[in-house]
């Protein structure tokens, strides 16, 4: 990050910035906000494991909340929204393989 008073590029967890020496404390707070991760991103992202479309909704709202609060997890969110498309997507497509495959063998 850099230091708001002097602008010299200091380390993520400093306390106080070594070249001007101002306490950081207000980016401190801010960190801990982005350091709390969103509920709803963690949910979201166990549901795209067992039930995908729940895992989907659970982890597009968690990506809207995530935006807005400035919490952490977004990595997560999106991990489960991808992984909720790309299951739906599979199954759509096995379901239209098997629905050929159903057909095929009914002579149809
Ligand atoms: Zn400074």
């Amino acid at each position: 990050m850099y230091c708001k008073y002097c602008g010299s590029e200091i380390d993520d967890r400093a306390v106080i910035c070594p070249k001007c020496g101002v306490a950081t404390s207000e980016v401190q707070i801010q960190n801990s906000v982005e350091q709390k991760t969103n509920t709803l991103a963690i949910v979201g992202f166990v549901l795209s494991f067992v039930v995908a479309i729940a895992g989907l909704i659970c982890s597009v709202i968690a990506r809207k909340q995530i935006k807005q609060s400035g919490e952490g997890g977004m990595g997560l969110a999106t991990a489960g929204m991808i992984i909720s498309i790309v299951e739906l997507s599979l199954s759509v497509l096995l379901s239209i393989i098997y629905m050929g495959i159903f057909f095929a063998a009914l002579g149809i």
